[in-house]
C-alpha cells in the first residue's frame, strides 16, 4: 500500500470565477441556496474574501462544484463544462493569452502541465503529439475527491478550457476526456483533434 500523500490545493481564483459566473448566470438565490445546502467550511469560505492567489483545500473545491452543479443541473457535467469553457475564455483573454499569441495549438498543449499548475497543486499533466492535429494528453493522480481534483473537474475542466483555447487560436477542434481515474483507469486521458 502506498502512503497517503498530502491533500491537494485549488487556487482561490477558481472559487472567485465560479461565484461570479454562478451569480451572473443563475442569480443570487441559486448561489445562496447551494451554500446553505453545503454549509460548513465552504459556506464560511465564501463569507470571507477569497484571495485569487491563495491556495484552498481541493476538497472544498470538489464539494462546491458537486453541490452547485448537482443542485442546478439535471446533468452536473453539463453545467461544469459550461463554466469551464467560460473560465478558459476569461483566462485566455488575460494572462494566459500570451501563450496563444506566440504560437500554435501545439504551443498551448505542450504547456498544459504549466496551465494545470495554475489551478491545482496536485496532479501532473503530460501531452504528446500523435500525428499532426492529433494529441494525447493525460492527468496522473490518485482518484480521491478528498485529496485530488474530483470527477467533475477532470471530466469537464481541461477539455472545454483547452477547446476554448483552440477556438481562440483560430484552429477550432475538440478536446475530449476519453478515460478517467474515477472509472478505474490508471490516469485520465484526453484526445485533442483539429484540422488544418
Ligand atoms: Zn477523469
Amino acid at each position: 500500500m502506498t502512503p497517503t500523500r498530502p491533500s491537494g490545493k485549488a487556487k482561490g481564483l477558481l472559487f472567485n470565477h465560479l461565484e461570479r459566473w454562478a451569480l451572473d448566470v443563475h442569480g443570487q438565490e441559486a448561489w445562496d441556496a447551494t451554500l446553505a445546502n453545503i454549509g460548513g467550511r465552504e459556506q464560511e469560505m465564501f463569507g470571507r474574501l477569497i484571495l485569487a492567489s491563495s491556495w484552498q483545500p481541493i476538497a472544498a473545491w470538489n464539494t462546491v462544484v458537486r453541490g452547485f452543479f448537482g443542485q442546478h443541473y439535471a446533468d452536473p457535467n453539463e453545467g461544469m463544462s459550461l463554466f469551464c469553457a467560460h473560465l478558459g475564455e476569461c483566462e485566455l483573454t488575460t494572462l494566459v493569452r500570451i501563450v496563444l499569441k506566440i504560437g500554435s495549438p501545439e504551443f498551448m498543449l505542450k504547456r498544459t502541465g504549466f496551465l494545470w499548475k495554475r489551478y491545482f497543486s496536485t496532479g501532473t499533466f503530460g501531452a504528446q503529439e500523435q500525428s499532426p492535429g492529433h494529441w494525447r494528453l493525460w492527468l496522473t493522480d490518485d482518484a480521491d475527491e478528498d485529496r485530488t481534483a474530483g470527477a467533475l473537474t477532470c471530466a469537464n475542466g481541461p477539455g472545454p478550457w483547452l477547446q476554448r483555447g483552440l477556438e481562440l487560436s483560430g484552429t477550432g477542434g475538440t478536446v475530449r476526456h476519453v478515460a478517467c481515474r474515477f472509472d478505474g483507469h490508471e490516469r485520465c486521458e484526453y484526445e485533442a483533434r483539429w484540422s488544418g
